[in-house]
């Protein structure tokens, strides 16, 4: 393989080979309705089934998910909502957006998702929700974290947003919460050729209020019956992409597991801590490595032309936007903040490649770099 050549984190390129779009973007084109037409209709319907739910109510992306999640769960200015700190912001970001007020748990260092014994003692006051991520694609620990928050009397609201068909013998992510979150951007698992999200609820009282909330609080066309309503809708075009992409998500799961696996096997005697699981409740969103001497192993990679990231370098409690330095006590997240790197784990990404990454990793450590 030509070292020159380098091998990317994600190619949507490998990721949607094989794909004709045409059709269904023809299909819309030619029937000239944009918003809120069949296909967003068809989607919510296909998805709520394929997660195990009775509602999916499609928005414009994750982030907003999240935000309107929040609202249809009438949290508000003063409200304490619980979250973890290695997941990106995007949770912080909601609850900022509604004016609530994170509280950050600590995670478990295997799993890298959120303690169930932290979460107890940060319920000692309670919240109004607790969020949990299923992140890099595991499934948390979440029916132990669901009847933790809900004897504290907080809501749980899954972020789904790197797990798209993570599931447990008791069910699928997004079935277990109150409400869950997705996230259909394009790297995502079941990512659409642009922006995209939904949130899901069995519930049918959080439905009809999501349902306002991301049209403007309409209840009937004009008629404002909801405060702190808003656009956010997915189109036409990303749904009916979605709903060509919907039936090979599990096929794509399973071959991002494959990777993972092989590099689990390659990396087993490595000094360097792997992903906790490679079972059904991992769908290989990131294959997330933790490395002591991460500056010099990225670097040894990048010229060796293997790309990688760090998912993520600053936990949510040491942005500078939000002063709370101190205020939080998270050591596993903090150690792992600084240990993180994630290696090319993608659908399409070929043996070929996947045998260079493993061929580099195990060098930089021959060489005890
Ligand atoms: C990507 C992501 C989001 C946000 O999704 P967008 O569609 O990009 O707004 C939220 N939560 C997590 C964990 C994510 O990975």
């Amino acid at each position: 393989m030509d070292a020159k050549q380098q091998i990317p984190l994600f190619s949507a390129v490998a990721a949607n080979a094989g794909i004709d779009f045409s059709e269904p973007l023809m299909r819309v084109v030619n029937r000239h309705w944009y918003i809120m037409g069949e296909e967003v209709k068809a989607f919510e319907r296909e998805f709520a089934d394929y997660v195990g739910v009775e509602h999916c109510i499609s928005v414009a992306n994750g982030s907003e998910a999240l935000e309107i999640a929040l609202l249809g769960m009438g949290v508000g200015p003063g409200d304490r909502v619980v979250t973890v700190a290695n997941a990106g912001f995007y949770s912080s970001t909601a609850i900022r957006a509604v004016g609530a007020e994170p509280v950050y748990v600590d995670v478990d260092d295997r799993s890298l998702t959120m303690c169930p014994e932290s979460l107890k003692q940060a319920l000692a006051q309670p919240a109004k929700v607790v969020i949990v991520t299923h992140l890099y694609g595991q499934l948390a620990e979440i029916q132990t974290l669901a009847s933790i928050a809900r004897e504290s009397g907080a809501a749980v609201l899954e972020d789904c947003a790197q797990s798209h068909g993570a599931r447990s013998e008791q069910g699928q992510c997004g079935a277990f919460g109150d409400l869950a979150c997705f996230s259909f951007y394009p790297t995502k698992n079941l990512g659409a050729l642009g922006d995209g999200g939904a949130i899901v609820t069995s519930s049918p009282e959080i439905a009809e209020r999501l349902l306002k909330l991301r049209q403007y609080g309409w209840a009937t066309k004009y008629h404002v019956t909801v405060p702190l309503g808003r656009n956010s809708r997915l189109d036409e075009m990303q749904a009916a992409i979605l709903r060509v992409k919907l039936p090979l998500l599990d096929q794509w799961n399973a071959e991002r597991r494959d990777i993972a696996k092989k590099y689990c096997e390659a990396f087993a005697a490595l000094p360097v801590k792997l992903p906790a699981s490679l079972g059904d409740d991992f769908v290989a969103h990131l294959f997330v490595l933790r490395v002591e001497n991460r500056a010099a192993f990225i670097q040894y990679l990048k010229d060796q032309g293997v790309s990688t990231d760090i998912h993520y370098p600053v936990p949510d409690h040491w942005q500078t936007a939000y002063k709370l330095n101190g205020t939080f006590d998270l050591p596993v997240t903090e150690t792992a903040s600084s240990k993180l790197v994630s290696l090319p784990c993608f659908p399409g990404l070929t043996t070929e490649q996947v045998n260079r990454v493993i061929e580099v990793v195990c060098n930089f450590f021959k060489q005890g770099v």
